[in-house]
């Protein structure tokens, strides 16, 4: 089977007939030609049009397998209940866009990774992601401070958080992002050590506790304005 000019093995392609049947079409995209100019950054973003499953993914990433994967069980988690968020209209601008998806990303992703592990398929590679970090936060400290509730504030507290509550980090991997952040953004490494340990304290497994998770990270944020959580019964939050 040939997604976006890869020849993809029979182990993905069975993951993608499966999962297909739970969840109905799965669509896959070029993410280079995604609306938004921070998401064309990612490495992968999925979305929901309608009852299709929209993923997007960079054609020419060495792990286009992996990060398919991974994209494709952002579905799932939501199949299963799993909260998500939203744009408000007032806020409909790329920053609010990119920091909603970021705050879905952190609570989803440490549970997809355990459960991609968990059925013997592979997880996206670390190092090189931490190599990407490295590169965007150099840049992103060019364009702000990252002064306290701004956008870049908010975006390195979430990807510091994420390090500190993800199992599938290693301990020098941990390491070696907190030390990337540490020297361009370090307000918000601190920030989003001390929300990693208000979430571990309650959990995130389930989509009740996943919900009140995501919603302590949106409030102490002070991102209320900026990023509904909508849950599995569709109540905006
Ligand atoms: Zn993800």
């Amino acid at each position: 089977m040939v997604v976006l000019d890869h020849e993809i093995s029979k182990k993905a392609e069975r993951f993608i007939r499966e999962k297909e049947k739970l969840l109905g079409k799965i669509i896959l995209k070029d993410i280079n030609k995604h609306w938004n100019p921070s998401v064309r950054e990612l490495d992968g973003c999925h979305d929901l049009q309608g009852s299709d499953q929209v993923v997007w993914l960079k054609p020419d990433n060495p792990d286009f397998e992996s990060f398919m994967m991974h994209e494709i069980m952002h579905g799932v988690l939501i199949h299963e209940g799993f909260p998500k968020t939203a744009r408000t209209p007032e806020f409909n601008d790329e920053q609010s866009h990119y920091i909603g998806s970021l705050l879905t990303s952190v609570i989803a992703d440490p549970i997809i990774d355990n459960q991609l592990i968990g059925s013997r398929l592979t997880t996206f590679n670390r190092d090189s992601a931490i190599q990407n970090k490295t590169t965007e936060a150099l840049l992103d400290s060019k364009t702000c401070k990252g002064s306290p509730y701004g956008f870049c504030f908010c975006k390195w507290a979430l990807i510091s958080f994420h390090a500190c509550i993800d199992n599938s980090f290693t301990e020098k991997q941990r390491k070696n992002i907190y030390s990337i952040i540490d020297k361009k953004f370090p307000q918000a490494l601190e920030f989003g050590k001390i929300l990693c340990g208000k979430v571990k304290k309650e959990g995130f497994s389930t989509p009740q506790k996943a919900l009140n998770a995501m919603l302590v990270l949106r409030n102490s944020l002070k991102l209320n304005e900026r990023v509904i959580i909508v849950d599995s019964q569709g109540s905006s939050h």
